[in-house]
């Protein structure tokens, strides 16, 4: 069988073994309901606590403020519908970027319909934000700021600190998607003035299916989901014990390892780059060199569909992406190349490759080699 080279850790990555293996007494051993009062679930009540306290930990939060979720994008959901919904007598307005993730975006697109009004800034040609813009676009019904921490096609990481500076002084709460952050980017949520936070197990060698919502204490918010009172009151659904233990469990293992983890990755990415851009001409690399998620690179091909090399880079075990993965399949261009300012085609010619942590050097080279030859091939086929 051929040998698979992944290198899409931005859409999802394989649960650790040591993920898994905390993991898999929950599933039949004890397969106890966390809310029955007997110990076969009391344990599991137990188990859950323990998983809070990692994440808190890891983000310098308190524990009472984590709330477990069913993805990234329900986190992204709750945080702003359930703080919009409960502050609606202080404002209607939620400020938020043009480069947001479809679970921002679609999100603040329903809040639209329902009356809701709604800033999308601009970013300039690396992907940033600026803060002038940000501060001007603030008004007296403003009662949210959502910007991602980091982007997934780009890796462009934002001046989060400084945000969430700005969004404390205007008393406006501020909320990050993190999902692409957590486990690349260390992160205090005090440090950094962050009132709410999203994340996703499987973007950082978790299980599928299973998130996590910081939410400040004393910010109110309503629940989105009606049912049980599980998680405070304040997301009903019987508690994915497995996926909770697994998503604590990774957590406290990428911050465990960090600097070797984040030194593998930019060491990876940086060789990558500087073979693409010494092998291939007409190479544009997007995002910004320094402020970058370690595993992320995005280069474009100028001429090269970037649909048909992802297909060539497929029959030699190669698995790698064209803008993200949610958007690929449809053939419009990356709403967030466009938005730093790259036109159709060259939108169209983009491959993300991220990196993970169990790519080597050789990884990286067949890479490189198999792009020298696909590239001269689609180009002279033109
Ligand atoms: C993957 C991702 C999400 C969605 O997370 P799911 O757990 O897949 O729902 C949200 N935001 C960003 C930035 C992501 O990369």
């Amino acid at each position: 069988m051929q040998k698979i080279r992944y290198f899409d850790h931005a859409a999802t990555t394989a649960v650790k073994e040591d993920v898994l293996k905390e993991m898999l007494p929950y599933f039949s051993l004890n397969y106890g309901n966390a809310s029955s009062i007997y110990s076969l679930g009391r344990h599991n009540k137990k188990s859950i606590e323990e998983a809070r306290q990692r994440v808190a930990k890891a983000i310098n939060a308190n524990t009472k403020e984590i709330y477990f979720t069913g993805c990234g994008s329900e986190s992204d959901n709750l945080a702003i519908k359930g703080t919009v919904y409960a502050n609606k007598e202080k404002g209607n307005h939620i400020i938020t970027t043009k480069i947001e993730h479809p679970a921002i975006l679609n999100t603040c697109k329903t809040l639209e319909r329902q009356g809701y009004k709604i800033t999308y800034l601009n970013v300039n040609e690396k992907g940033f934000i600026n803060l002038k813009e940000l501060e001007q676009s603030i008004t007296k019904e403003t009662i949210l700021i959502s910007v991602m921490f980091a982007n997934n096609e780009i890796g462009t990481i934002q001046p989060i600190k400084e945000i969430g500076l700005i969004a404390k002084n205007h008393n406006i709460y501020f909320h990050t998607d993190a999902v692409q952050a957590v486990g690349n980017v260390k992160i205090d949520v005090k440090e950094m003035n962050i009132d709410l936070l999203s994340m996703s197990a499987h973007k950082f060698y978790g299980p599928k299916g299973v998130g996590a919502l910081y939410v400040r204490e004393g910010i109110e918010f309503e629940r989105i989901q009606d049912g049980g009172h599980q998680e405070k009151n304040k997301r009903a659904g019987t508690e994915n014990v497995p996926g909770i233990v697994g998503l604590g469990k990774a957590i406290e293992l990428i911050y465990k390892n960090f600097d070797e983890y984040n030194n593998k990755l930019i060491t990876l990415r940086d060789y990558y780059f500087s073979q693409i851009e010494n092998r291939i001409k007409d190479v544009k690399i997007n995002g910004d060199k320094e402020n970058r998620l370690p595993g992320n690179a995005n280069v474009s091909f100028k001429g090269v569909d970037a649909q048909e090399l992802l297909l060539y880079l497929d029959a030699k075990g190669i698995c790698a992406s064209a803008g993200s993965a949610c958007t690929s399949g449809s053939s419009s261009p990356s709403h967030v190349l466009v938005a730093i300012g790259l036109d159709e085609d060259l939108a169209g010619s983009s491959l993300r490759v991220t990196f993970g942590i169990d790519n080597t050097k050789d990884d990286v080279d067949f890479l490189v080699e198999s792009l020298v030859e696909i590239v001269e091939k689609l180009r002279k086929s033109n």
